[in-house]
């Protein structure tokens, strides 16, 4: 019997499965914009780095038919627009399975905000039925994955990684080594990803190779990593928003050895080697009234 027909006999059983799954955020170590498909689509170069400030999504497989949402943020959108939902939707149409599913998604990853908030909490879908279900292969959940957005594979799969074309080609390289984190956004910001791509090809620039930072990630070596991480959004994005630039001063003022915003903003991250100097970091943000968070690299 395929584990899906053995799946849906145990539904039908009526047994319930509940599962959560924390689901991290991403911050860009770089980000060059390579070029421009004729699809509209933007090809680009990037470091992802999972960190430890996670959405926790908690679902709930029964005997049934249909897809609830619910959040404690009530801006997310709870039906066919919340990518959870296109994603459990997927899965259970590749797997040919019938099921209800209610999800609880707690958002704690600031929403457009550059870090991947629903790219990640999708991922975290995927994997949760593909736990319960276990009816696609590596490579049928990356197509699924891809389909669902450019980023969604990288959230599936590592915890960093070197991404090209639309996000998806990932390839290896070593995470951030031990650091303290502070990732802060103005609370009346947010940014648009596609007006910021179209801000970009406005701009006239040679791409920057990915490679200096792949190395100092792979020596560990955090000095040599703050001189080449780069972000090409910064260059329209901080013009527009002055608050961003603030935010990346604060952080360096602070003692971080190095602070970018994060993919197209308007978020935006500092490494610190020093957990006091981060503490001092987040506590001055938080007077000037940012949503902050301070972390880890994720593992
Ligand atoms: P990226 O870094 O991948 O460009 P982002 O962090 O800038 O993404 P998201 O937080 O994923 O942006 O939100 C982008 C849009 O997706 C928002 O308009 C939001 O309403 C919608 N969205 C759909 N599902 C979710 C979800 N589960 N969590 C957050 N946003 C979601």
């Amino acid at each position: 019997m395929k584990r899906s027909e053995y799946f849906q006999k145990r539904l039908a059983s009526g047994d319930v499965i509940t599962s959560t799954r924390f689901c991290p955020a991403k911050i860009n170590l770089f980000l060059e914009v390579t070029g421009s498909r004729e699809d509209g689509y933007h090809t680009i170069e990037s470091v992802m780095q999972k960190i430890a400030l996670c959405d926790r999504v908690t679902m709930t497989i029964s005997k049934g038919e249909g897809i609830t949402i619910a959040s404690n943020d009530r801006t997310l959108p709870t039906g066919e627009k919340n990518l959870c939902y296109r994603a459990a939707e997927l899965y259970l149409n590749a797997a040919g399975i019938t099921a209800k599913i209610d999800m609880m998604i707690e958002k704690r990853i600031p929403i457009a905000a550059g870090m991947a908030g629903g790219s990640t909490d999708a991922a975290g879908v995927l994997k949760i039925l593909d736990e319960a279900v276990g009816a696609l292969n590596k490579t049928e959940l990356a197509s699924l994955a891809l389909s669902l957005g450019a980023d969604v594979p990288f959230c599936l799969f590592r915890s960093a990684s070197i991404c090209r074309s639309l996000g998806e080609e990932l390839s290896y390289v070593k995470g951030l080594s031990a650091c303290h984190i502070v990732v802060a956004k103005d609370r009346k910001e947010s940014v648009s990803t596609k007006d910021a791509y179209r801000m970009i090809d406005s701009l006239d620039y040679t791409p920057v190779s990915v490679q200096t930072v792949a190395e100092a990630l792979e020596k560990g070596d955090l000095s040599s990593l703050s001189s080449s991480m780069m972000n090409r959004f910064e260059d329209v994005i901080l013009p527009l928003r002055p608050a961003v630039g603030v935010i990346k001063e604060t952080l360096l003022s602070c003692g971080a050895i190095a602070a970018m915003m994060s993919g197209s903003g308007p978020s935006v991250f500092g490494i610190f080697e020093s957990e006091d100097d981060a503490r001092r970091a987040r506590d001055l943000l938080r007077e000037k009234n940012c949503f902050v968070f301070m972390t880890r690299p994720w593992c």
